[in-house]
């Protein structure tokens, strides 16, 4: 299974449901349809009307992040994992690099990955390396910790999926080269099968400047279980040309 997950980030008011209802009617009528998963994070304004509207069809919706505790508190402006799922989201993002930079830590991570499984939600969870950690050579041990700092083996793996997202890549137009893509896919698998204890692991996507111009590229390297998609994912015929030229 292939997933297609796009990353409104702050984007979007209700008639932004065209979007989806586009990429939905491509999805319905695509003959590779079996073989992948669209989710689509719109802001938390619009979750529970989008995930209303989407109830039976090919799009799932999720939230892009979350308060670190379980239920309801006292914290003005926050939203929890318990709130999100009860506005019918199933998705969530969670370690987003924009949310990392804003003072997102480990302990923060792990507490939110905890309540938003606890949840039952299906949570990505996103790593990767800056450009000086990439420069010193820094990128194993990164991801590295990134993952073991947050992940037990107690989670359940099966509702867990990590997007690489090498910082330095979002929203620039520059991705990494197919030979440090590829091995830094392997380390993360082996990384998290070390976590699990366990030779089936998450599923792991990339994301960082993808788009319908170099999808072909990503596309050869079948590790890859799918991508993460910002700037591509406002647009459903962007979206949707990712997805084609992807199966091309
Ligand atoms: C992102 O913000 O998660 C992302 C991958 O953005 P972009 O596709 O625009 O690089």
């Amino acid at each position: 299974m292939r997933y297609f997950i796009g990353n409104w980030k702050m984007f979007g008011v209700p008639k932004s449901i065209k979007i989806i209802d586009k990429i939905n009617f491509f999805v319905r009528r695509d003959k590779n349809r079996n073989k992948y998963r669209v989710i689509i994070t719109p802001p938390l304004t619009l979750l529970g009307s989008f995930a209303k509207h989407c109830k039976g069809k090919a799009i799932n919706i999720g939230a892009q992040n979350c308060f670190d505790k379980d239920l309801f508190s006292s914290n003005t402006g926050a939203v929890s994992p318990y709130m999100i799922k009860k506005s019918g989201s199933k998705f969530i993002i969670i370690g987003h690099s924009d949310n990392r930079l804003e003072g997102d830590n480990n302990l923060i991570l792990k507490n939110k990955v905890k309540f938003a499984l606890k949840n039952n939600l299906k949570v990505i969870f996103c790593i990767g390396e800056n450009k000086k950690q990439k420069k010193n050579k820094k990128t194993f041990i990164t991801l590295k910790q990134q993952l073991s700092k947050v992940l037990e083996k107690k989670f359940n793996k099966q509702n867990l999926i990590i997007a690489y997202e090498p910082i330095w890549s979002i929203g620039t137009g520059t991705i990494p080269s197919g030979e440090d893509l590829l091995n830094n896919t392997v380390f993360i698998k082996n990384t998290l099968k070390k976590i699990f204890n366990s030779k089936k692991t998450p599923p792991v996507l990339y994301g960082g400047s993808v788009g319908s111009d170099n999808i072909g590229k990503f596309s050869k390297i079948k590790i890859i279980d799918g991508f993460l998609i910002g700037g591509a994912s406002k647009s459903s015929k962007k979206f949707i040309d990712i997805i084609k030229n992807y199966y091309r």
